[in-house]
């Protein structure tokens, strides 16, 4: 047996152990399998890594905290939620990665975003370990202070298991601003220490960076941005499908549009919402962050260039660019068909795991420039570390210094994945480049501190 097929045949050993031990966590087992399934080459080359039993326990987390979330509704109803935070891998830094409010959240869930955070945190290259947490309560239609009643309840129990040098969340899916300073009030009156570094995403008055609402979305569009360059294009007159109208596909367009691109759609759970002329950004944030309302109410304000398509799928609206922006596996093999027939000629991942693997292999086949969300998405968590090092410092950076910070990381992440793929024989695949990049990084710390 050759060294190569070694360690495939360990590989696939691996994962039926991973199925095994991880039952009915079906998202987990899909990202545990898309990041092994690239990890062959490097595990041939450096036999060290199999010594030490990397792969074993990079996919165990360090630590599981599950946890009971009671709250009062506005008419005293008692209910319970449940509360997650896994811990999975401090090699690089403290625990890092966002909080996620949705009915879907369980285990699974919170495990396949963590996992994905390592690779992506250690991408960034800024010292950050990879943590995700949350809870299955559902934010849409709570009052204002029934969602501070659930995140004080929330907070009472995570408080002990977070801090600036152990673990620090932020924000993701249904927590943006609001919820990060209900959060971050309980933490403060609980500890009695204005620990500003203990969650990032805080308001720009009390701690936080400015740029990081925006980061995730601009810096996709700058990572798009870079494929396309590679390719000898670039963004200027492309028409681009957005999914999602929250944070990041907000601020996806934003940065579409001063780039010189043109979003024609933006969805939501209900449908989606094709505008001919490019959607109306003011309007849109009136709708989404202004009211929390839903993506018809912008087609019904916005005249006859706009129409709402109910339970339709943005991807069947033709487009040269597309930036799934909303939530795992909502773009499968017929979506990626459907763009492909229409000419699509980059994808690149504001959410995480949006594509199906088997849409991102169809994408991959066919030519098709596509940047998976651990590296195309990193802008984001890459922001909430500047923002963790202006709060060590008690100072605040200007909105262009930040900018320009992340638009130098996001060319790093770009390089770095077009050049692992290079390196290990599969030009142009930044799946295997930002899987096999990131697995290095926290592979040789790991190696360096010993079996823990
Ligand atoms: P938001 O809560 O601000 O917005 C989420 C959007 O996605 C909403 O439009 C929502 O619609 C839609 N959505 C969520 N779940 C579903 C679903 N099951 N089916 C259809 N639509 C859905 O979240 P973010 O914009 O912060 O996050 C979007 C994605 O980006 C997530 O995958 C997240 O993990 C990822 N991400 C976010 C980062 C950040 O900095 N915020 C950083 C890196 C990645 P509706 O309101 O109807 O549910």
């Amino acid at each position: 047996m050759t060294t190569r097929s070694a360690s495939t045949s360990t590989l696939d050993h691996l994962l039926t152990e991973i199925e095994h031990r991880n039952p009915a966590q079906p998202e987990f087992l899909q990202a545990a399998h898309e990041v092994l399934e690239t990890l062959a080459p490097v595990l041939a080359a450096r036999p060290e890594y199999a010594e030490a039993g990397l792969v074993e326990r990079l996919v165990e987390p360090e630590r599981q905290v599950i946890f009971r979330v009671p709250w009062q509704d506005d008419r005293g109803r008692v209910h319970v939620n449940r509360g997650f935070r896994v811990e999975f891998n401090s090699a690089l830094g403290p625990y890092k990665g966002g909080l996620r409010f949705h009915p879907s959240v369980d285990l699974g869930v919170i495990k396949f975003l963590g996992f994905e955070q390592i690779f992506k945190n250690a991408l960034t290259g800024l010292g950050i370990g990879g943590g995700k947490g949350g809870s299955d309560f559902d934010p849409h239609g709570r009052s204002d202070a029934e969602v501070m009643r659930f995140c004080q309840s929330f907070m009472t129990e995570l408080y002990r298991h977070i801090g600036e040098h152990t673990d620090v969340p932020a924000g993701d899916i249904g927590v943006g601003g609001r919820e990060i300073g209900y959060l971050f009030g309980q933490y403060r009156r609980i500890t009695n220490r204005w620990e500003a570094g203990v969650l990032t995403g805080k308001g720009a008055g009390w701690g936080g960076s400015l740029i990081r609402p925006e980061a995730t979305g601009y810096g996709n569009v700058l990572f798009a941005a870079a494929m396309l360059r590679e390719r000898g294009e670039d963004l200027e007159g492309q028409t681009a499908v957005v999914s999602g109208s929250g944070n990041v596909a907000i601020y996806t367009i934003e940065k579409l549009a001063a780039l010189g691109a043109n979003a024609v759609t933006c969805s939501d759970s209900s449908g989606y919402v094709v505008d001919e002329k490019g959607i109306d950004l003011g309007l849109l944030k009136q709708v989404k962050e202004v009211e929390r309302g839903r993506v018809d109410s912008y087609a019904e304000r916005r005249g006859s260039s706009a129409r709402f398509v109910p339970g339709g799928r943005v991807w069947e609206v033709p487009a040269d660019i597309a930036l799934p922006s909303a939530t795992q596996n909502e773009l499968d093999e017929n979506d990626a068909a459907a763009l492909i027939r229409n000419g699509v000629k980059a994808v690149s991942e504001g959410a995480n795991m949006p594509a199906t693997p088997e849409a991102v292999h169809l994408l991959q086949r066919s030519g098709v420039a596509f940047g998976p969300g651990k590296a195309a998405n990193a802008g984001g968590v890459a922001v909430s570390a500047l923002e963790m090092a202006q709060n060590h410092a008690r100072t605040s950076w200007t909105a262009a210094r930040v900018e320009e910070e992340l638009t130098r990381i996001m060319n790093d992440i770009h390089t770095t994945c077009h050049e692992t793929a290079e390196r290990y024989g599969a030009p142009g695949d930044y799946v295997t480049g930002a899987n096999i990049a990131g697995f290095e990084r926290v592979a040789d710390a790991m190696l360096a501190q010993g079996v823990i």
